[in-house]
């Protein structure tokens, strides 16, 4: 079975057809792409073919690279992998500048047969930069297509001739967004942009892509015509400089230098407009190259596309039948149960939910509202999807209301009693079998379970707030939770589209449990005099989206303080952050609460817009005369939430590494650039984590005791993905 078949028409059209029969989407691989290139090779030399369509046997066109195909190819390079990745890319490149000029003479440009695209739907990555090379790019009218470069996303940039041909058909300007942020868009707006050339009804694609093959047109690329100038200015012209200037300042504040995959494009960009366009292709491919080589690319890859799609497909379920949800019940519509209650309905799943009063139930529903109201005015939903949805929800007092539900999650006050009682009162109206979710952020499963008639059916589904913003579910399975729960909560995670990770019920489970010793890190540091601006600008070049301080300031600092209470009343004598608590309470007592009181490590203006660190914190805590220098505040922040991920996984609350980088990344912004916290300790050699582990260690204290496993692995001389690699599972 092959992904491309060619057959040419009577009109002498031979229309190429992609359709990679095992995926429901199309994606390139190495093997597919050298069949491409024989039927291209074939069409050309046919004397009755006269012009070709490319189109796809999908309602979409492509999804892009088979990801793995790239990580394959540099592992088969053996002692060159760079030589192995270039070669790789430049027999791409061979291809895409063969069907681009399609047999024309070289120097005359005379001759050559038509080739167009017809994207019947989505077309991202390789599966737009085919297009690129063909000569005039069709697409359906379908809103919901989404077309565009998102490679940057998963670390690396368009590869395949995305880059030079876009910044030489729409200017470096106008390509900017499309190639640094990755934006999507529809056909018409990708039309207006100037990325395809027509927008058609879906049941004339193919006859107007033929049409146009057969109606002798013009096929020579603005580049290869002599004269040619770029739109907007390359370089050297005084507007293209003022661009380069502008998107190297950019890039360099989005992306504090840490991502190489965007200084590298930029870098492909500008030094391709200088030359022309065989040698732009293949500075692309030299830096293209260079950032397949770079470890954060990899680990990008690894963590944000194939780990991340393995657990969203079901990696860790167990093998029960499928469990997918047709009815749920919220209980609690405040700022948790309101949000969970939007994306399930979003999803198409029926919702009843419930608060203890009906204006408080109906709160909660307003929230859809208000968000599909956003939606509407950035045209991205319609008035009939708003009122479907909307219809989805029943909002009520009514515990009746949730017969025939089939899962609860449950977000009322985060109090065991209270906690105890819905659960009482729920079980009472859906019977045991109906699967119980508590979404408890601090609470542990195992105790809440003991108020349930049947602890195996009931189970963590831990979201994030906002919820419709947040991509990770976190699933903590307590003590006597069974499978089919697990198997249920990640069917539910599947349907709403989001990326769970499965957990073992401990304090904070996961990702609360990496991230308050960030927090906490960084508290400790303004206590010991280290200048606050210091300690955030740290955690911002290293890849933080939000320094300590501006974190605790959003989540509030009265909940830090409660959290530091109920950790200290359950730890006793050892609970080791006194000095945390110190700045923490005396905040509180400030009465700085953080951005809700508009007041907090920061200064906020009346409207509650952050103006800057508060400089009423010097008073309190000078800063010292001594600063340390960055690598030691960044390894502190970094070391505080690495090692607390590797705990989990020694003490089998983690159960798999890719769940933990991937769970790291989309729940707390865990530095993405690194893959993770394991994929970072990989980066960094378990025997030189280990020494800065002891370094840190004897300057600051015991919480940087290296953890056993982490000085065995530096022992044996191994890395995470190297010994958990082959069973992940098996951590
Ligand atoms: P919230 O105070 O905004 O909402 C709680 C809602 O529960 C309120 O509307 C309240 O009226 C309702 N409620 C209380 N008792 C009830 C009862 N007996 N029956 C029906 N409704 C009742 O709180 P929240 O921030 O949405 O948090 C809810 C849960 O989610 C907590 O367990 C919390 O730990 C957890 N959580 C919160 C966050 C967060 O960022 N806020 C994140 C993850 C998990």
């Amino acid at each position: 079975m092959t992904d491309f078949t060619s057959v040419t028409d009577a009109d002498g059209v031979a229309v190429i057809t992609w359709d990679v029969k095992t995926k429901s989407m199309n994606v390139m691989s190495r093997e597919s792409m050298a069949h491409l290139n024989d039927l291209i090779d074939a069409a050309l030399a046919d004397p009755a073919v006269k012009g070709i369509v490319i189109t796809s046997g999908k309602d979409s066109f492509a999804g892009g690279m088979d990801l793995n195909t790239l990580a394959k190819i540099r592992d088969e390079g053996g002692d060159d992998p760079a030589q192995s990745l270039f070669d790789f890319t430049m027999a791409g490149h061979k291809m895409l500048r063969k069907i681009e000029r399609a047999g024309m003479e070289p120097k005359t440009n005379k001759g050559g047969k038509p080739i167009a695209a017809a994207l019947p739907g989505t077309a991202l990555g390789i599966g737009l930069e085919l297009p690129l090379a063909c000569h005039r790019i069709f697409a359906a009218d379908n809103p919901k297509a989404r077309i565009g470069l998102p490679e940057i996303l998963v670390g690396i940039f368009p590869g395949a001739g995305g880059t030079t041909r876009l910044v030489r058909k729409m200017g470096a300007m106008a390509a900017s967004p499309l190639l640094l942020e990755g934006k999507l868009n529809d056909p018409k707006k990708a039309k207006a942009l100037g990325v395809i050339d027509e927008v058609v009804p879906a049941d004339e694609l193919l006859s107007a892509a033929k049409a146009w093959v057969l109606s002798s047109p013009a096929i020579v690329k603005p580049w290869d015509e002599k004269g040619y100038k770029m739109p907007g200015g390359a370089p050297y012209h005084p507007a293209g400089f003022m661009t380069f200037v502008g998107a190297s300042a950019m890039v360099n504040g989005q992306t504090q230098g840490v991502y190489p995959a965007a200084k590298a494009l930029l870098s492909a960009v500008y030094e391709g407009a200088l030359v022309p366009f065989d040698t732009a292709l293949k500075i692309e491919a030299r830096w293209f190259t260079h950032v397949l080589m770079n470890p954060s690319s990899s680990a990008m890859i690894r963590s944000l596309f194939i780990n991340k799609e393995a657990l969203e497909k079901g990696a860790n379920r167990p093998a029960v039948p499928d469990q997918k949800v047709t009815k749920l019940g919220v209980l609690g519509a405040g700022m948790m149960g309101a949000g969970i209650a939007y994306v399930a309905a979003n999803a198409g799943i029926e919702v009843v939910l419930i608060d203890a009063t009906q204006e408080a139930a109906e709160r909660g529903r307003a929230h859809s509202e208000a968000i599909l109201d956003k939606g509407i005015a950035r045209k991205k939903v319609t008035p009939e999807k708003k009122a479907q949805v909307l219809g989805r929800i029943t909002a009520t007092t009514d515990y009746a209301a949730l017969q025939g539900c089939d899962l609860i999650v449950e977000a009322v006050f985060e109090d065991v009693g209270v906690k105890a009682e819905v659960t009482k009162n729920v079980q009472a109206v859906t019977g045991p079998d109906c699967i119980f979710a508590t979404n408890t952020s601090t609470l542990p499963i195992t105790e809440l379970a003991k108020a349930s008639t049947n602890p195996t059916n009931f189970i963590g589904i831990h979201f994030f707030s906002p919820v419709d913003k947040m991509n990770l579910v976190e699933i903590i399975k307590g003590e006597k939770t069974g499978e089919v729960a697990v198997a249920k909560a990640l069917d539910f995670v599947r349907q709403i589209r989001k990326t769970p990770i499965v957990v073992n019920d401990a304090r904070f489970f996961y990702a609360n449990r990496c991230i308050i010793p960030y927090i906490n890190e960084g508290i400790r540091m303004v206590a010991e005099g280290v200048a606050p601006a210091l300690i955030e600008n740290a955690a911002k070049l290293v890849g933080m989206p939000l320094g300590p301080l501006q974190l605790v300031d959003e989540t509030s600092i009265d909940l830090g303080v409660k959290i530091a209470k109920a950790t200290k009343a359950a730890m006793g004598d050892a609970y080791p952050d006194g000095a945390v608590d110190e700045v923490l309470f005396w905040m509180a007592d400030q009465g700085r609460m953080g951005r809700k009181s508009k007041s907090g490590f920061y200064a906020y203006d009346e409207k509650g817009t952050r103006l800057g660190l508060w400089e009423g914190l010097a008073a309190k805590y000078p800063q010292a005369k001594d600063q340390p220098d960055l690598t030691t505040v960044q390894h502190r922040l970094l070391f505080a939430q690495v090692l607390e991920a590797v705990r989990a996984l020694e003490d089998g609350v983690l159960t798999d590494i890719r769940e933990g980088d991937v769970g790291a990344i989309l729940g707390w912004g865990f530095a993405p650039w690194s893959g993770g916290p394991f994929s970072w300790l990989d980066m960094l050699g378990a025997p030189y984590a280990v020494e800065r582990c002891d370094a840190l260690t004897e300057a600051f204290g015991a919480r940087f005791t290296a953890p056993a496993l982490l000085r065995e692995m530096a022992e044996n001389g191994d890395g995470f993905y190297g010994r958990f690699a082959a069973t992940p599972k098996a951590a």
